[in-house]
């Protein structure tokens, strides 16, 4: 009998054997395709590689105001999705030398949970004293009737020999944003209908604004308050309150993502599932049935890599009997392009709609000297704290490196570091970091490179 029986290759998986095996586990993992899942293989490096060639157009297109002369003649999709393919099999291969150098088993097929200790693959029935169930997510059935024809899919954009010619982008999330960035750079006519009034629901309003802009910015027609009803004759119905448009374009982007919860047995045994159909869990990332622990996209929630690292770990480790706990806090979230955002915690307003007293500094990359010399001015760090305690409740950034820099915020939030104390510190000069900081004494009232307020 095994220690853990993991089910599902991708980031989650993967990190919730390694980490059960150190604890001195016996551990097999379970993958029915291929090891590193929709990360690896369609999803978070796929998506930067076309993300990394996009910004260097961009950079090369630029290069005149740094004395450079480069002309950039042409994309060649073929040799982008080479490279993309050549780095996933590069990463995947590491996986799998790495699950085997911790000595874990790993049986190709798909699984199916047979018991709270049971799993069987073909033939093969697996017995454990625990199972971590970390089958992911997967591109949701498109339901806009009449779309068919039209559809481009996330993988079949990452994956493409030419770049459309008109796209309509209806996702208000960060894949959303990302593909709507990455396709008006590379000389898409994009068209961005989303059915709220901005961008990044879930994110604070002056992010998702600045993000607008940068769209805008390079072309993007943003469309709030739209819904895609129906594709008629090839042409796309959007409705909003008032009205009735209709947009042609070559490809309707399809990029809604469903948790892959049922299907494998869990159905049978009673496990519960939350609201948005992915499988419900505790601080522990227990399921309702013992002995059960599920991570990652298969949750729900946050569809996010590091989250379902995060996530494992904690449920590697409740499995092995040391207790843990996932700080669903913590949780930071990214966009990338040449313009990122990088955030954790909460928005201003969700803070006051909490009720907190709050309290919010923010400052510009156009004042800093890095972002001056490097031509990269479009961004600002926002911070939004307890105007009582200084707790730092959530940062948010724009800008060039915000993927990177939202770290330092994660780092001070787990450290449960007060505004005060950040405030005091200081970075290397010149570097973007300089701005958090900056943020962070301007929510004091003490920012030295901001006009005096009041
Ligand atoms: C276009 C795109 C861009 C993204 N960009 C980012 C990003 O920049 N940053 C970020 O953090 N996240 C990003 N994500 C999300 C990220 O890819 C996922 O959050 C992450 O892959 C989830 O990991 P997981 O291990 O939970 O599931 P997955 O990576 O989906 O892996 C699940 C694995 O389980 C296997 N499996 C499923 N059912 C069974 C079964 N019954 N038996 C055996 N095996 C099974 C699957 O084959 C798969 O390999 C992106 C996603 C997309 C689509």
């Amino acid at each position: 009998m095994y220690d853990v029986i993991v089910l599902g290759g991708g980031p989650g998986g993967y990190a919730a054997a390694i980490r059960a095996a150190q604890l001195k586990g016996s551990v097999v993992l379970v993958e029915e395709a291929a090891m590193g899942g929709t990360c690896v293989l369609r999803g978070c490096i796929p998506s930067k590689i076309w993300l990394r060639t996009a910004s260097l157009m961009e950079q090369a297109r630029k290069a005149g105001d740094f004395g450079l002369k480069l002309d950039v003649q042409g994309l060649d999709c073929a040799a982008v999705v080479a490279r993309k393919e050549g780095v996933s099999n590069e990463i995947a291969m590491g996986m799998t030398a790495l699950l085997a150098n911790n000595g874990i088993e790993v049986v190709m097929g798909r699984g199916t949970v047979e018991s709270g200790h049971t799993v069987r693959v073909g033939d093969k029935v697996l017995e454990g004293k625990n199972i971590i169930i970390a089958t992911g997510s997967t591109l949701a059935p498109c339901t806009i009737p009449g779309a068919e024809g039209l559809v481009l899919t996330t993988d079949e954009l990452l994956g493409m020999s030419d770049v459309p010619g008109s796209v309509l982008v209806t996702d208000p999330g960060p894949i959303g944003v990302e593909c709507a960035m990455l396709l008006a750079i590379l000389g898409c006519k994009v068209t961005y209908a989303v059915p709220g009034p901005r961008i990044l629901p879930d994110e604070d309003q002056d992010s998702a604004q600045r993000l607008a802009s940068a769209l805008r910015e390079r072309g993007v027609k943003i469309m709030p308050r739209c819904t895609l009803e129906r594709v008629e004759n090839g042409a796309c119905l959007l409705k909003s309150k008032k009205k009735e448009e209709s947009v042609t374009v070559d490809k309707v982007l399809w990029s809604l993502r469903a948790p892959v919860a049922t299907g494998f047995g869990l159905e049978a045994l009673g496990v519960a599932l939350g609201e948005d159909g992915g499988i419900s869990v505790d601080e522990h990332c227990a399921t309702s049935v013992a002995g059960i622990y599920a991570i990652g996209d298969c949750t729900g929630g946050w569809m996010l890599s590091h989250v379902a690292s995060a996530m494992a770990i904690c449920a590697a480790e409740n499995a092995m009997g040391k207790p843990s706990v996932f700080n669903q806090s913590l949780v930071s979230r990214a966009i990338w392009g040449i313009v990122q955002m990088g955030s954790v915690g909460l928005s201003e307003e969700q803070a006051e709609r909490q009720g907190r007293e709050v309290e919010v500094g923010s400052f510009p990359y156009a004042i800093n000297g890095y972002a001056m010399l490097r031509g990269e001015v479009d961004g600002a760090v926002k911070v939004v704290a307890d105007a009582g305690t200084g707790e730092i409740l959530g940062v948010h950034i724009v800008g060039s490196q915000a993927s990177e820099l939202i770290g330092e915020a994660v780092l001070a939030m787990q450290l449960e570091c007060t505004v005060h104390e950040f405030a005091k510190g200081f970075r290397v000069h010149p570097a973007f970091c300089e701005t958090v900081v900056d943020a962070f004494r301007d929510t004091e009232g003490w920012a030295l490179y901001l006009p005096r307020r009041g």
